[in-house]
């Protein structure tokens, strides 16, 4: 992409150019592997999203012979949060967080 010298005097210009002084090619994020959760647990969940810990990234998870994996990906660069219903690892384990529990629906 080319680049365009102009002589920028905006400082607003000046503040985002501090804000992207790393410029870093697309990094692979360290965190892949098996996923340690409950199988029951997931399935009952109805989530199949997995939210990275590392970088916040979700992927739609099935498990393989018993065994859920997140698959390596590129870090993601969007800092916004995630709203869907996902899983999430906290201190104690694997949690779905923002799923709705169908308890209270009345079927006719
Ligand atoms: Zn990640």
């Amino acid at each position: 992409m080319p680049v365009l010298m102009i002589g920028v005097k905006c400082s607003r210009f000046r503040a985002k150019a501090a804000h992207f002084s790393g410029h870093l090619p697309t990094a692979k994020c360290t965190f892949s592997g098996v996923v340690s959760v409950d199988l029951k647990r997931f399935q009952d969940s109805g989530v199949p999203l997995v939210e990275c810990p590392d970088c916040a990234r979700t992927r739609s998870l099935t498990p393989h012979k018993g065994v859920l994996r997140f698959p390596s990906h590129d870090q993601r660069k969007i800092q916004t949060p995630n709203t869907m219903p996902r899983w999430v690892r906290g201190q104690t384990g694997w949690d779905p967080v923002g799923a709705e529990r169908p308890t209270e629906l009345s079927t006719g």
